[in-house]
């Protein structure tokens, strides 16, 4: 396998954007987010990591996009931009922050359960009742020591506690049933963890279950990678009860361990940034805006921007919703004053005014817009890209005839993919007839266009011949999609093609009685073969077509007849020649995809 080609993706991007950039489909990109346990609409923010697993199933390597010209260098590809940022800090200026940790694992397993056990069990002294307000984050104390949690409201949105966890987290507790066992998404979120480089806390869950089985979840742990620490690996694997609020204590020192292990630090002097957890509208305070700190100190009257958002700081608030003026790295905190919602996952800065808040969003504005139009369709690029990938799928060209027909035929045939077959891959398609372009592309990658509606003009028509490619239309989407399924599956009847392998003219007639009529013919191209299949031409028409059944030169059987010579022609089945028909013989083959 070659190298996969490096395409630099920014730390979070629209479904769309990213479907955009890798020249796939924003149902493709959905699909893929998926089969990863990430619930995605067209529209979410979807943070790199999890762009990256999308980018690689298409057969690409993701890099970070660089953050900001001339501040952030390009990423090496293998430490987090933010990391990166704090490794820019002077070391002396580096203090030790509270870990930042996240809550990963299979649907069920108890994720929200454990973040609110861990959320009662550990507010601080003299909080009664707890935290009852959610800003999609909060902080415990542990023997004097805090903890910040990215907390997630409800095990749905995976996507987006990847999109908070990837940007921020220093620990991911894993959340493991011990019932249940390792789980599909348990396996997801190992993997997202190990491309994070984050490590693993398991928290074995459930255990106060009649049916739990620690042995066999750990074994099935060390089967992927984790292997206990009580069995000589290095994951520490803490059992605890989230429903009887059992073993919290042991997974904060876990956790506090695992964060002794590392180097977790920051400067809170330093350049201010982080990420935004979560935002929204609320009616009477405007957009609400959770950020976490990461590095530097958050101060009210800061101008924030994030995104395409920004705003001076005209309240903040800690996550027990008491009012602050100041946060240093690793604290969650809401914000008041932004101008719009931004998205969760977005890096924050703060800039020295509003004026210059406004011109940076001017900036990024245009270049989206100029990225639009580069991205749209360059055809060379999806050719390099088409052929690039090795064949494992059946590329499409699908051109309908209004927009609207798009989505339902791609969601059809996203239908047909299945695991371990060859898959169906839209290459491109767009409204109107079929073109040339489409031909072309189809051509580079030995696809086929499928026409919906539509069909191709008279150009496209005589390159798809000239290329060999196989244009197909239909009116009803189930026969689109029974053929493609049928050709998935290698059962569909092949299209042939008739090539022309030699003409003559007739000139005369003669009646022979053994043989009937003969054409005498003067052959204007290519050869006459005995045998070969013949059509005759009448004025362009065909009016017959068999085979050639005798072939003589003078007296002779002969078996061919070359250009410019003169014979005589029996055409099996047919007598009723007349002079200046065409007698075209043709091999059929096959073409197509
Ligand atoms: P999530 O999908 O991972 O967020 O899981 P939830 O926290 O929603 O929990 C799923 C189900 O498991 C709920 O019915 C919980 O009451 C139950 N559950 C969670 N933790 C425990 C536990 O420690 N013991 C038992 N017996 N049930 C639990």
């Amino acid at each position: 396998m070659g190298a996969a080609k490096k395409i630099e993706i920014p730390v979070s991007i629209t479904v769309r954007d990213l479907a955009k950039l890798l020249g796939a489909t924003s149902i493709q990109v959905i699909k893929i987010l998926m089969m990863n346990g990430v619930m995605a609409n067209i529209n979410q923010t979807i943070d790199f990591d999890t762009a990256a697993i999308v980018a690689s199933e298409i057969g690409f390597e993701a890099i970070p996009e660089k953050l900001e010209e001339e501040e952030i260098e390009k990423d090496n590809g293998e430490v987090p931009l933010w990391r990166q940022i704090i490794d820019k800090e002077d070391p002396r200026s580096l203090t030790s922050r509270p870990p930042v940790v996240t809550i990963l694992g299979h649907v069920d397993h108890g994720k929200t359960s454990l973040l609110d056990a861990i959320r009662n069990t550990n507010v601080t002294a003299g909080e009664a009742g707890g935290i009852t307000q959610h800003i999609g984050a909060y902080q415990v104390e542990h023997k004097g020591k805090t903890i910040t949690f990215l907390d997630t409201p409800g095990h749905a949105a995976f996507s987006a506690m990847r999109a908070r966890g990837a940007q921020g987290a220093d620990i991911v507790i894993l959340v493991v049933a011990a019932n249940d066992g390792v789980m599909p998404q348990t396996k997801e979120a190992i993997a997202h963890a190990k491309a994070a480089r984050v490590p693993i806390v398991v928290a074995m869950n459930k255990i106060d279950r009649s049916d739990a089985n620690p042995d066999l979840v750990k074994k099935q742990l060390s089967d992927h990678g984790l292997i206990p620490d009580e069995w000589e690996g290095d994951t520490m694997v803490v059992p605890v009860s989230a429903k009887q609020r059992q073993g919290i204590e042991d997974l904060m020192e876990a956790v506090l361990l695992t964060a002794d292990s590392m180097k977790i630090e920051a400067n809170p002097k330093g350049r201010v940034f982080g990420t935004v957890i979560e935002a929204k509208v609320d009616r009477s305070k405007g957009v609400l805006a959770t950020l976490l700190v990461q590095n530097g100190t958050l101060e009210m009257g800061n101008v924030v921007l994030a995104g395409n958002a920004h705003g001076k700081i005209r309240a903040m608030f800690d996550y027990k919703g008491k009012k602050i003026h100041k946060a240093g790295p690793s604290t969650p905190v809401q914000i008041m004053g932004l101008t719009e919602v931004p998205s969760a996952g977005d890096i924050f800065q703060i800039c020295a005014s509003e004026k210059e808040a406004r011109t940076i969003v001017e900036t990024r504005k245009a270049e989206a817009a100029a990225n639009k139009t580069k991205d749209k369709f360059t055809l060379e690029d999806l050719f390099k890209r088409a052929q690039e990938g090795e064949v494992k799928e059946l590329c499409l060209v699908l051109k309908t005839d209004v927009t609207g027909s798009i989505e339902p035929i791609e969601g059809e045939l996203q239908t047909l993919n299945k695991e371990g077959e060859i898959k169906v891959k839209i290459l491109h398609s767009e409204a109107g007839a079929i073109s040339e372009n489409d031909v072309m592309l189809a051509a580079a990658s030995r696809g086929i266009v499928i026409g919906f509606n539509v069909q191709p003009d008279p150009v496209a028509k005589k390159k798809a011949e000239d290329e060999g490619v196989s244009i197909r239309c239909y009116n009803i989407i189930y026969r689109l999609k029974e053929d493609i399924e049928k050709a998935l599956k290698g059962m569909l009847e092949p299209e042939y093609q008739e090539i022309s392998t030699g003409k003559a003219e007739v000139r005369a007639m003669f009646k022979i009685s053994k043989l009937g009529v003969i054409a005498g013919s003067r052959v204007l191209e290519g050869e006459i073969r005995k045998g070969s299949r013949v059509k005759v031409l009448r004025n362009g028409e065909e009016i017959h077509k068999s085979e050639i059944s005798s072939l003589r030169r003078e007296k002779d059987d002969v078996k061919e007849v070359k250009t410019g010579l003169e014979c005589g022609i029996a055409v099996k089945g047919f007598e009723s020649f007349e002079v200046g028909d065409i007698l075209e013989t043709f091999t059929v083959e096959r073409f197509g995809s």
